[in-house]
């Protein structure tokens, strides 16, 4: 196993993730991902602390309203699934383990985040500014990560929610972080249209180039099961994760499937206890 750790801010592989009007293409930001793949990072992709606290109907907020305590209990309980997720993947030693943030975020800006007074009631226009420093998920996530011991990471940015986000450039910028001395692929179209199709894939999957290459061509997000190997305890939560962002989207009418393999036996049966629907199961190259 790759001993480089990318943990992945869930929207950089899911748009499907994001607040209406923010996407930046139909799914996975795919250059992103051939950038991780091309310097052998291990992806761990994290839930979206939003979609799994509200959903995908949820208004935009700045980050005043999601500085309360209730969503900050919520942040801690998603992260120590992460910090589960990390002490297993990080059992043997981690050479370097690098965070993808999302600047202009309220909860997952890593160097910019958004600030307004007088938000609430009925949505409608209000002031907004960018302003230095962390989203809430982000600022608990450092704390989790810290109070478990486990190494806190190299932190970058990306700017999908900054006016002026620029594909090739920022996408430059992370080969640069990443210690690439090539970029490859340059940037990505912007489509801020979103595909409304979402793929629960196998952990190794995410990591592996071209195991869903198919489905993110035909702009599916992904969706990243939890890794073998953990207790029955963090499995079942990390599993809970994942199947509460699949099901709120299947609620609000995307189409939501399953790649193929014996981790999705094991998910159909995690949806199954929980009362739920398995989702549809589709081998790559469907
Ligand atoms: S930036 Fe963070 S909170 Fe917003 S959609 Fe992406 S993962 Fe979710």
């Amino acid at each position: 196993m790759s001993r480089r750790i990318a943990l992945l801010s869930n929207c950089l592989a899911n748009q499907n993730a994001k607040v209406a009007e923010y996407e930046v293409c139909p799914g996975a930001v795919v250059p992103l991902l051939d950038l991780l793949r091309t310097a052998g990072f291990t992806i761990q992709q994290m839930p979206c602390p939003e979609m799994t606290f509200l959903g995908c109907s949820r208004w935009w907020q700045v980050r005043e309203q999601y500085d309360t305590p209730g969503y900050r209990r919520h942040c801690r309980l998603v992260a120590g699934s992460v910090a589960d997720v990390l002490e297993r993947t990080c059992a043997d030693g981690c050479d370097d383990l690098v965070l993808l943030g999302v600047d202009g975020s309220p909860s997952s800006g890593v160097t910019t985040t958004d600030h307004g007074t007088g938000w609430g009631g009925r949505p409608g226009a209000r002031e907004v500014s960018l302003v230095a420093g962390k989203g809430v998920w982000i600022e608990v996530l450092e704390q989790v990560l810290r109070a478990r011991g486990l190494p806190v990471p190299r932190v970058i940015g990306i700017g999908t929610e900054l006016p002026g986000y620029a594909p090739v450039a920022e996408m430059a910028r992370l080969a640069g972080f990443l210690g690439l001395a090539e970029v490859g692929g340059g940037g990505h179209a912007i489509d801020p249209e979103r595909g409304r199709r979402i793929l629960i894939v196998p952990d190794a999957a995410l990591s592996q180039p071209g195991a869903t290459a198919g489905f993110e061509a035909a702009g599916w997000g992904l969706l990243q099961l939890p890794p073998a190997g953990l207790s029955p305890e963090a499995a079942h939560l990390a599993r809970d994760l994942v199947a509460d962002q699949a099901e709120d989207y299947r609620r609000n009418g995307y189409r939501v499937a399953v790649l193929a393999g014996p981790e999705s036996d094991l998910f159909a049966r995690h949806m199954i206890d929980r009362g739920l629907a398995p989702f549809e199961v589709l081998a790559e190259g469907v």
